[in-house]
């Protein structure tokens, strides 16, 4: 039984073939920790930008497609690959800059699709106007990190910007024909259900065209991981944030493509949920939740 429009599902229709992502690094930072919006950055993000898994900053943009290519070549069976720009803030340079690496990703020939990683506040007119032109050779996708509609959240985990920004930056995507993924986080301090539902609602009603719902994790030296040591706040068990996921799928609307309902730490600094790091396992509990309570993504769309 398919219970949610998956990535794997839109990539087969649309290419014909499953697409792996490769993590690509291309050296920015981030407005949020060098000053300019903030310096402490969001308080659950590590020294890597929130990018763990990237090919660290090793020469060129062709060279990191090709280690990368490598470290998947083993579980790619005649599948495609998407440059994913990862760590940081990857909109966040001058525009020539960004033109230059950009455009050597997705002139690569085993390149299928163009994915960015950004803040809603790092997409000038120059930047989409570029993003415009290289959805013309192959598709671009920009993920942005909401996390939570819920304002005096965002302030608490230093966001940096406020809900209206986002919802420009999709309506301007939306114009220029690009689409949007949105990232929300289950699980932070002081957010209820309820709290994750209306951001779920949020994004969805503000025109994505894709989502990623995160469980909040805990990595080693974030400050984040002070506040978890001090004991103020505990992080989700598996079958709490198993039944949010099942309840979240069934008001996403069935023509949104739901890329991860799982988050994916690195194991070696993941401090909690602990439960997080059997990846296989939650989702076999949570394929087995769904087929159980026969979840369909879309279904209270209308309600
Ligand atoms: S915007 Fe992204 S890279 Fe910047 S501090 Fe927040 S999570 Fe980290």
């Amino acid at each position: 039984m398919t219970h949610y429009f998956s990535l794997n599902d839109y990539c087969r229709k649309e290419f014909g073939k499953k697409l792996y992502k490769l993590s690509l690094d291309g050296a920015m930072t981030c407005p949020n920790r060098d000053g300019t919006v903030g310096t402490g950055g969001c308080i659950f993000c590590s020294e890597e930008g929130s990018g763990e898994f990237s090919e660290k900053c090793c020469g060129d943009i062709n060279t990191q497609i090709e280690n990368a290519k490598k470290r998947v070549a083993h579980k790619n069976k005649n599948g495609g690959y998407i440059a994913y720009f990862q760590s940081f803030t990857n909109t966040y340079a001058p525009v020539e800059y960004l033109r230059k690496i950009f455009t050597e990703a997705i002139n690569h020939p085993d390149i299928d699709v163009l994915s960015v990683a950004t803040r809603p506040d790092c997409l000038g007119d120059d930047v989409v106007e570029l993003l415009k032109e290289l959805n013309g050779i192959k598709p671009v996708w920009i993920e942005l990190g909401f996390q939570t509609s819920k304002e005096e959240s965002a302030v608490f985990i230093r966001r940096g910007y406020t809900n209206d920004v986002f919802v420009n930056a999709v309506k301007k995507l939306k114009s220029a024909g690009i689409k949007t993924v949105a990232h929300i986080i289950a699980g932070l301090p002081g957010e209820s259900y309820e709290d994750i539902e209306n951001s779920v609602k949020f994004v969805c009603a503000a025109g994505i065209w894709g989502i990623k719902i995160h469980l909040l994790h805990v990595m080693k030296g974030t400050d984040l991981e002070k506040l978890y040591s001090n004991g103020y706040f505990s992080c989700l068990d598996m079958n709490e944030y198993l039944d949010y996921i099942c309840r979240l799928v069934q008001i996403i609307p069935g023509d949104i493509v739901i890329h991860r309902l799982t988050g994916d730490g690195d194991k070696r600094k993941l401090v909690a949920p602990l439960w997080s790091g059997d990846k296989k396992r939650v989702l076999n509990v949570l394929a087995r939740k769904m087929d159980e309570n026969k979840i369909i993504q879309g279904i209270f769309h209308n309600k």
